[in-house]
Order: C-alpha cells, then sequence, then structure tokens
C-alpha cells in the first residue's frame, strides 16, 4: 500500500487549527479506512503510521500529533478520489482520541484552520493601495503579487484587505486565504480578445473570509472552502461552483444565476432572497439545512421583470425535496412556484395590455383569475389553513343575511348562525315550510360551497400530512 508522508509544522497556536492528539496508552492510527482505501498516511518525522487505509482527500486540513515522536503533522489539501457525498466538519481546537477512528467511504474530515494575529496589525487598503503604486504594479493583479502581499502580512491573509481591487483572470487555486476581505472586488471572467480567461479559486480555502458583494461572474470556484464566509450581495453568475464548501456561509441576496452547483455544499449556509434562475441544482448538490428565510423566497436580479419569476429554480428546489424526502419544504417551493407562474403571467398581462388585443388579454385573464383563486383559497393545496379562513367567512355571511331577512331566523343571531352552520355542512339541512323559501334556496346554495369547501380541506389537510 502506497504510503505518504504528511509534512511537519510547527505547534499551532492555541484555536488555530483542527489538531488531535491521542490520549492514554493507545498509539494509533488515529484514522481507519472502514472500507479498504487505497492510501497510509506516516509521520514526516519519524514514520509511525498515522492514517491507515484511507482514500486520497478524505481528510483534510486536520492536525494530528504523533504519538511517538510528538511532531505535527498537517493533512494538507489533497484532490478527493471521489466526490465527498458528506462533510464532517471539525472546529478548531484539540480533539483527543482513545481509539482509532473510522473513515467511510465518500466522507470527509475537514479541520478549519484560524490565523491568530493582533487586530489592527494587517495590510489596510490604503496600505495595499501604496504598496502596488510604489513597485509599479498595474491591474489586474496576478497571483505573485497577491502571494508578496499575503508575505508582507505576516504570512496570512487574515484581514488582508483587497477591497474593490481588479483580480479579473487570477488564479488563486489552492491558496489558503482565510480572512482576506475582499468587498466589491472584481474577479469577473478577463476577456482577451475572443479568448475569456477566468479567475481561478479551485481547492482554495477562503473561510471567514469577507467577500461583501465580490464580482466572481464566471469564475472557476471548484472545491473552494467558504465556510462562514461573508458573500452577501455578491455575483457569482456562470460560475463553476461545483463541490464548494458554503457551510454556515453567508449567501443572502447573492447571485447565482446559471451558476453549476453540483455537489457544492449550502449546509447552514443563509441562502435568504439568493436568486438562482436558471443555476443547475441536481440531487449531489447539498441544500438539507441551508436556511431560505421565513418566506421560502428566491431573489430576482433581472431588472427588467421587477417580479418574482424563478418559477423554474422552485421546481428544481421543490423536486430536490421531494426526492430528499424534506416533505414540509416541498409544500413551501410548491407554493412558491404557483405564486411564481402567477406573476409571470402577470407580467404578460402587463405587456398585452400596452398591445390592446382584447383576446390575448382575456387570455391572461382567464389564466391570472384562477391562480388567484386557487392562490387566496387555499394556497395551491398548501395552506388549510386559508380554508378553515373562507368557511368561517361563509358561515358568518350567510348567517348575517338570514338574521336580517328572515322573520323566522331574526329572533335571535346564535339561531341564524346554526341554520346557517347545519346548511354549510350540510348536517341540519332541511326544506321545513316555516322557513322562507329564498332562505331554503341560499341553503342550499350554502351546502354546495360547503362540500367544495370541506373536500378542499380534507384533501390539503391530508396531504399536507401524509406527504
Ligand atoms: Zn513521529
Amino acid at each position: 500500500m502506497p504510503r505518504q508522508k504528511l509534512n511537519i509544522i510547527d505547534e499551532p497556536q492555541p484555536l488555530t487549527r483542527s489538531v488531535i492528539k491521542l490520549q492514554g496508552n493507545f498509539d494509533g492510527p488515529f484514522f481507519v479506512g472502514a472500507e479498504g482505501g487505497t492510501q497510509d498516511y506516516i509521520c514526516g518525522n519519524c514514520s509511525q503510521l498515522l492514517a491507515a487505509r484511507i482514500w486520497s482527500g478524505s481528510i483534510i486540513y486536520v492536525v494530528v500529533e504523533c504519538p511517538k515522536c510528538h511532531h505535527f503533522n498537517d493533512f494538507a489539501y489533497t484532490k478527493p478520489t471521489n466526490l465527498p457525498i458528506q462533510q464532517i466538519q471539525l472546529t478548531t481546537g484539540t480533539f483527543f482520541f482513545a481509539s482509532s477512528s473510522p473513515v467511510r467511504l465518500g466522507h470527509q474530515i475537514e479541520g478549519m484552520s484560524k490565523s491568530l494575529m493582533p487586530s489592527g496589525m494587517a495590510l489596510s487598503k490604503i496600505q495595499v493601495a501604496k504598496y502596488l503604486i510604489d513597485n509599479g504594479i498595474t491591474q489586474p493583479l496576478t497571483r505573485d503579487v497577491v502571494l508578496a502581499l499575503i508575505r508582507k502580512n505576516n504570512n496570512s491573509a487574515l484581514d488582508l484587505d483587497l477591497s474593490e481591487l481588479d483580480l479579473r483572470g487570477i488564479d488563486l487555486s489552492n491558496l489558503d486565504l482565510s480572512g482576506v476581505i475582499l468587498k466589491n472586488s472584481n474577479l469577473n471572467a478577463y476577456t482577451d480578445g475572443i479568448k475569456i480567461i477566468p479567475s481561478n479559486l479551485n481547492n482554495s480555502l477562503v473561510s471567514h473570509a469577507d467577500m461583501q458583494g465580490v464580482h466572481l461572474n464566471a469564475a472557476t470556484i471548484i472545491s473552494a472552502n467558504f465556510t462562514s464566509a461573508n458573500l452577501r450581495n455578491s455575483h457569482i453568475t456562470g460560475a463553476d461552483v461545483r463541490s464548494a464548501n458554503f457551510f454556515e456561509a453567508d449567501l443572502t441576496n447573492a447571485d447565482l444565476s446559471g451558476a453549476n452547483l453540483e455537489a457544492t455544499n449550502f449546509t447552514l449556509c443563509q441562502m435568504k432572497n439568493i436568486c438562482l434562475t436558471q443555476s443547475r441544482i441536481v440531487q449531489s448538490t447539498m441544500l438539507a439545512n441551508a436556511v431560505w428565510g421565513p418566506q421560502y423566497k428566491l431573489g430576482n436580479k433581472n431588472k427588467s421583470i421587477p417580479r418574482d419569476t424563478s418559477e423554474y429554480a422552485y421546481r428544481q428546489l421543490k423536486i430536490w425535496h421531494q426526492n430528499a424526502g424534506l416533505y414540509d419544504l416541498v409544500g413551501e417551493f410548491h407554493f412558491r412556484e404557483w405564486a411564481s407562474r402567477r406573476e409571470i403571467q402577470l407580467s404578460i398581462l402587463s405587456v398585452e395590455l400596452k398591445t390592446k388585443r382584447i383576446g390575448a388579454i382575456f387570455g391572461c385573464l382567464s389564466q391570472i383569475i384562477p391562480l388567484y383563486i386557487a392562490e387566496s383559497l387555499c394556497g395551491y393545496g398548501e395552506r388549510w389553513r386559508r380554508i378553515v379562513f373562507w368557511d368561517a367567512v361563509i358561515i358568518t355571511l350567510f348567517a348575517v343575511s338570514y338574521f336580517i331577512w328572515s322573520p323566522i331566523l331574526n329572533k335571535s343571531f346564535v339561531n341564524a348562525l346554526l341554520y346557517s352552520g347545519g346548511s354549510f355542512t350540510t348536517l341540519g339541512f332541511n326544506l321545513q315550510n316555516t322557513i322562507p323559501s329564498w332562505a331554503r334556496f341560499a341553503g342550499l346554495t350554502e351546502a354546495f360551497a360547503g362540500i367544495f369547501l370541506n373536500s378542499l380541506f380534507l384533501i390539503t389537510f391530508i396531504r399536507k400530512w401524509t406527504r
């Protein structure tokens, strides 16, 4: 079995890395592949076995202390053999193992790193600008310039302020950019004649970075790690974001339209008002426990249509949650899908109203009116409380009319209400002669409405709880 020596590093500062130590007399290995992997990992100093039979890239960014020579070994990033199905995140700190931990096929154990540098020591935006001018560096910046800035910033990207810089076409792959500030920076594709050079962030560690409003359109960001990064209002359209990790990141208001989200991890990611128009959402996209906000509403960045036109994206999300068995969210996205269809019809109607084509206008109305009725009556079969509300409205309205206009029923409102309720549920409905004939016909009408609404209620209620 191939054996790979790990890199020896200095003992990490407390709470800067995920460090594993062994406890008691147990002398390893720390990790053992549960289904027979292809790789052994050994101490870079004394060749002690630290991880046995695991797969390349199953453990990344984790530091282990050799139980024999007490040197610290770093599991640096290596490209996984297969796309990880499940990621297990370790926080920063020290973990003590008293026995080997099994590593299952498709799992990836990932450590976290934080630099601890006194605040105010990092290069500010002004200092970066001064450095660029002093050295005659023009934009867009290259990888070498960014590496020089990281070296100047105490060998860390933490709080290094690269805001509003032109980084188009830059290659930042396999870099640790944790904590970098990239507010409103431009990493859009770089057009050179007809050749388009996308910025490359593959495998970069960009955790805890402040990237508000960053432009990453058409960039390749495969397997980059954005854990806890701030990406509010960012522009990531048409980017290749496959296998990127947005664990606990903030993508509020971000624009990911047309992005490839295959195997992208959105666990605990803030997704409120995110734009996903024409994004590639497949079953390997990790959307469980994403935070959508109370309305489950997607954003729309198309300024020419100020309406919610994400019907296709809602349908993709509905299918995803259906397959994942997360049925309460299926209902939310089903509702949004239909509400969006109604919005699209309204957009079409506003166009037709300008052309003043009567036939087309009526065609639109015949689409919109049933949608409005379905939405207010039962929320497209997802809101059973709305039906209860309409039940109450109809019973009360009929009761009021009986009370006002019927000489028999106007003795007390309770009587009118009982007659109305009886007719509605068709339980006490009768045609006794003492009731005036108009009220008997009204009761018949009410019974029809009652049968319809009660059936609708049952279907909606059952669908909600037995999906
Ligand atoms: Zn050792």
